[in-house]
């Protein structure tokens, strides 16, 4: 398998307090992949770092590309998405205009393909494209959230807790769907509080600590690991 993104000894700093330290890590094409770790860990650093948000000290690299010299909109070309833990929709736009959003730079062709591709994904983005975004459930907004990305045909799309808030039914459907990405040809890599259900769909997994990455390796082993059964998955 070939690398689509690899980091390598990673830091982000806030100032002077590092919040990420010497991190490395590799996606593959058609590959889920986890960070999983408490609060304040550092994962949503990490993946503002990676997305180009914050600045990282180290070497990434994106299909076969050094990263360094990309700024975002460079790194959205190139593939490169983020659903951030706060979804940033435009409450008062539908459903169609803020999904429209998202395939600003695409040609007209290609998008009505891609409103097609997230439909499909998403039949209830399809029920309520009328809608304004601002009226939906949390879990709708989470759909259209990652839609919206969906929309630009990105090969890696970087999810940051989109299970927080919603109702466990709701849950289990965003997974599905996040299952579902790599059929349609999309590289995952989720951030998740929600350790059991990111390590039911992942391939492999990372578990971050206060900065560090103090474990990783296939999602089944990680699941089976004393210390991340103890500490992320509820039980001893
Ligand atoms: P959460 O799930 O709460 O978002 P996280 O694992 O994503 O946790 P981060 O949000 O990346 O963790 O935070 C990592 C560390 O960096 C924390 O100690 C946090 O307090 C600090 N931090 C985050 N954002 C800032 C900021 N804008 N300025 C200074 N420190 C920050």
């Amino acid at each position: 398998m070939s690398a689509l993104l690899s980091v390598s000894d990673a830091h982000v700093s806030y100032g002077k307090v590092e919040a990420v330290r010497s991190v490395s890590l590799d996606v593959a094409d058609d590959e889920i992949v986890t960070i999983i770790g408490a609060n304040g860990a550092g994962k949503t650093t990490l993946l503002n770092a990676i997305m180009g948000v914050l600045p990282l000290k180290g070497a990434t690299a994106f299909a076969g590309a050094d990263m360094t010299p990309l700024d975002i909109e460079d790194r959205v070309a190139a593939g490169l998405c983020l659903v951030p833990e706060h979804r940033e929709l435009f409450g008062t736009m539908n459903v169609e205009d803020n999904l429209q959003l998202g395939a600003f730079r695409i040609p007209k062709a290609t998008a009505a393909r891609s409103f097609e591709r997230v439909y499909t994904l998403f039949p209830r983005l399809k029920e309520r494209r009328k809608q304004l975004a601002g009226t939906l459930s949390g879990g709708e907004q989470q759909m259209l959230a990652m839609g919206r990305a969906l929309m630009g045909a990105p090969k890696l799309l970087m999810l940051d807790e989109p299970s927080l808030g919603l109702a466990p039914i709701i849950v289990a459907d965003i997974f599905r769907t996040i299952g579902e990405l790599r059929a349609a040809g999309v590289s995952v890599l989720l951030v998740e509080q929600n350790a059991q259900a990111a390590l039911k769909i992942a391939d492999r997994a990372y578990v971050m600590e206060l900065g560090e990455f103090i474990l990783s390796g296939p999602a089944k082993d990680i699941a089976s690991n004393e210390r991340v059964a103890a500490s992320y998955l509820g039980f001893q």
